[in-house]
């Protein structure tokens, strides 16, 4: 039985992640929840998965949380009463809870960072979601790894399709992964790509692109800030940078495919010219599924891929000029040091902005390249966490600033 605490339990990934350990109950048991302002959700989750404690972002929230619990009728009410906490220090309580086995990171963005460190530093092993934390933090994560001897088994469907063609290869036994270490006879790895929302729109239309556009995915369903970044395809750059994290291959051999049926998740090339790809329907079950049970593989009555339904698989470069993230992304991980921080605050606060309507999605990319542009000056090459938590909160602000450089009115004329 392994023992799972899920940060970010009330999200996408999140829910998700308990209905794995709901259909596996004599292989999973749910120790740790952490979640941000859905009380309703997490009650709900206590009651099915009785943990032994419960952190919320947001310390106000405890005393009402506590009530809900005292409210539930007796023969409802789990006996013990999970442990509650809030803040920041909860969360990292929780996130190194002594009885979890294995942490999933389902905290979207940089705010998961202090969390993961603090599984990170309990030795505890990680299904790693949020990649937000390892793009901002690689210099500071990865030594810390190193340290603590904690495994990192990628949950993002790229990288576990990558991880998972490199378990069958002898060379690269699944220790190497995420030492940051080139990964012996690796030679490229292909990180496919849905194209996301606007993948057939003609290039003039997406100054019209709206909120509702930008956050219907065509393949997955996922959270709304993954969502608008798949639009954009930073998303995709965003995981490049991950890709080089965990596999340890330079840029030049990390490329990005289109590929609209989202069935072939990545592929991995090796020395000899063979190329391995793992496929499956898009659903993130199975590489969550994945992280939990490996090195095992577990017996699914899921959904079997069926090629001939699915008739057509189709490859393409991506165009980089309707996709500019995509490059802002790449240069800013040949940075490396702190600029990928920035990159990724900028992208956060920006996607932010959008979802509230007070800039246009083309903004997205223009505000990321004025932050990353600024910061040069002040690039890190070796940067500690205050200082990658200090860029973090710099970009952040200098978004907003570049926000009302372009949009000095108040409420830019926006597409409804
Ligand atoms: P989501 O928005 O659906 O859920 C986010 C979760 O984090 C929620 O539980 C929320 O309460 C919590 N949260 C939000 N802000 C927080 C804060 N400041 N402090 C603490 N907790 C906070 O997001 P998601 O789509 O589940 O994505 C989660 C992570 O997984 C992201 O990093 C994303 O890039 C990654 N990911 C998601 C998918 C997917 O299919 N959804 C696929 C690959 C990777
Ligand atoms: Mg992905």
């Amino acid at each position: 039985m392994k023992a799972i605490a899920v940060l970010g339990s009330t999200g996408s990934i999140g829910t998700q992640t308990l209905e794995i350990a709901e259909e596996f109950p004599q292989r999973f048991r749910v120790v740790a929840i952490t979640a941000g302002r859905n009380l309703d959700r997490v009650v709900e989750q206590i009651l099915r998965h009785r943990p032994e404690v419960v952190a919320l972002a947001e310390a106000d929230l405890v005393g009402e949380l506590r009530e809900r619990q005292l409210q539930l009728e007796p023969e409802r009410r789990p006996d013990p009463l999970p442990e509650l906490l809030g803040g920041r220090d909860g969360l990292c309580t929780a996130a190194a809870w002594p009885s979890a086995d294995l942490v999933v990171t389902g905290i979207v963005g940089c705010a998961g960072l202090l969390p993961t460190l603090a599984a990170i530093r309990a030795g505890k092993d990680l299904a790693l979601a949020n990649k937000e934390t390892l793009i901002a933090a690689g210099p500071v994560v990865l030594p810390e790894l190193r340290r603590s001897g904690s495994r990192l088994l990628p949950a993002d469907s790229e990288h576990s399709a990558l991880f998972q063609c490199l378990q069958g290869t002898p060379e690269a036994e699944s220790a190497r992964l995420s030492t940051g270490e080139p990964t012996p006879g690796l030679r490229r790895l292909l990180l496919t790509a849905s194209g996301g929302a606007f993948r057939d729109w003609p290039p003039e239309d997406l100054a019209k692109a709206t909120v509702a556009d930008a956050t219907s995915h065509p393949n997955w369903s996922m959270g709304p800030k993954i969502t608008v970044d798949s639009a954009t395809l930073m998303n995709k750059g965003l995981e490049v940078i991950e890709a080089h994290h965990l596999f340890g291959l330079d840029y030049d051999a990390i490329e990005i495919l289109i590929h609209p049926q989202s069935i072939v998740h990545s592929l991995v090339e090796l020395a000899d010219t063979s190329v391995l790809a793992q496929l499956g329907w898009p659903d993130m079950k199975l590489p969550l599924l994945y992280c939990l049970s490996w090195p095992e593989r577990l017996d699914t009555p899921w959904r079997r891929l069926d090629l001939a339904e699915v008739g057509q698989l189709t490859f393409r470069r991506p165009d980089r000029g309707r996709y500019p993230c995509m490059d802002l992304a790449y240069a800013a991980g040949r940075a490396g040091g702190t600029m990928p921080a920035v990159l990724n605050a900028a992208n956060e606060e920006a996607v932010a902005l959008f979802l509230r309507e007070e800039v246009h999605f083309l903004d997205i990319p223009r505000l990321i390249e004025r932050v990353c542009e600024r910061h040069r000056v002040d690039h890190r090459s070796d940067p500690c966490l205050e200082e990658v938590l200090a860029v973090d909160g710099w970009a952040r602000t200098a978004t907003r600033e570049e926000s009302r450089r372009l949009h000095p009115a108040a409420t830019p004329a926006l597409p409804r």
